[in-house]
């Protein structure tokens, strides 16, 4: 699981409200036995920090955190 901190406050305890993935279908291609086409859907995560009540959210794609922002 994906662990970020408060933009605002820097703790890293929140509820996670929503969570929604994009629907794009990324067929796999393999190259060589590896699948170089995989799935780049974003997830978008919605959440309030525990600690000060902020709402933020991030995007991850491929597993990482993509694109982090305030609300
Ligand atoms: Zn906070």
């Amino acid at each position: 699981m994906t662990n970020v901190k408060c933009p605002q406050c820097g703790e890293s305890n929140y509820a996670i409200l929503t969570s929604a993935t994009t629907a794009m279908y990324y067929p796999p291609v393999i190259k060589n036995g590896v699948n170089v086409n995989p799935d780049g859907n974003i997830t978008t995560t919605t959440c309030r920090c525990m600690y000060c009540g902020n709402l933020f959210g991030y995007q991850t794609r491929y597993g990482k955190i993509w694109n982090g922002y305030e609300r």
